[in-house]
C-alpha cells in the first residue's frame, strides 16, 4: 500500500450514519460497517481522532423547539454522543483496533475524561481516540467540537462523514 497522505486525522461522523432504516437509534450493522471502513486507515498507522454526533438520538435545538429548555436539551444531546461513542468503540475493538474513549462530560465508569495531552498520548501509542461529549458546552454542535479538537490535537485534516450528499 502507498504511503498515506496524512499521518494525523480527525474524522467527524454525524450521528445519522449510525441510525437504523427508520433514521433513529444505533444499528449494530451500520456501526460494524463503519468500523470496517476505519480499520484499513488504522492499519496504515494513521493517527485517528474520531468524533461522533448524536442526530440519530437527540438534538438540543429540536427539543427546544418542542418546548424543552435549550441547555437541558443540549446536555441530552451531549449524553447521546457518549452512547454513540461507546457503540463505535465496541465495533472498532471487535475489528481489531485499539481505542480509548474520552469524554468532555465526565462519565468515568465508561470513558476517560477528555484531557488534550492524554488524547495526544493515546494517538501516539497507536490508539484511536474516540471523542465523546462534544465540547462539553451547550449551544454548540459536534461540528464545532470537531473543529476545536482537530486544532488542539494537531490534526492535519478534518474529515466529515455525513449523509448529506457531497459532504
Ligand atoms: N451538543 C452540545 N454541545 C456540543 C456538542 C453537541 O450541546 O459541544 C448537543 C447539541 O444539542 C447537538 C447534539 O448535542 O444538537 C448532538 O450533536 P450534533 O447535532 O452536532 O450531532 P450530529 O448532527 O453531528 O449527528
Amino acid at each position: 500500500m502507498s504511503e498515506p497522505a496524512f499521518s494525523r486525522i480527525l474524522l467527524k461522523l454525524s450521528g445519522e450514519v449510525l441510525a437504523n432504516k427508520h433514521g433513529f437509534g444505533i444499528d449494530p450493522e451500520k456501526v460494524h460497517y463503519l468500523a470496517q471502513q476505519v480499520k484499513p486507515v488504522y492499519d496504515a498507522n494513521v493517527k485517528i481522532g474520531l468524533i461522533i454526533g448524536a442526530g440519530n438520538i437527540f438534538r438540543g435545538l429540536e427539543a427546544s423547539a418542542g418546548g424543552m429548555d435549550r441547555v437541558t436539551g443540549d446536555y441530552l444531546g451531549m449524553l447521546a454522543t457518549i452512547m454513540n461513542a461507546i457503540a463505535l468503540q465496541d465495533a472498532l475493538e471487535k475489528v481489531g483496533c485499539e481505542t480509548r474513549a474520552l469524554s468532555a462530560i465526565n462519565v468515568t465508569q465508561i470513558a476517560e475524561p477528555y484531557i488534550r495531552r492524554r488524547a495526544i498520548r493515546h494517538m501516539e501509542k497507536g490508539r484511536i481516540v474516540i471523542i465523546a461529549g462534544g465540547t462539553g458546552n451547550p449551544f454548540f454542535t459536534t461540528d464545532s467540537a470537531a473543529a476545536l479538537r482537530a486544532n488542539e490535537l494537531g490534526s492535519e485534516i478534518l474529515l466529515k462523514g455525513t449523509k448529506v450528499d457531497g459532504v
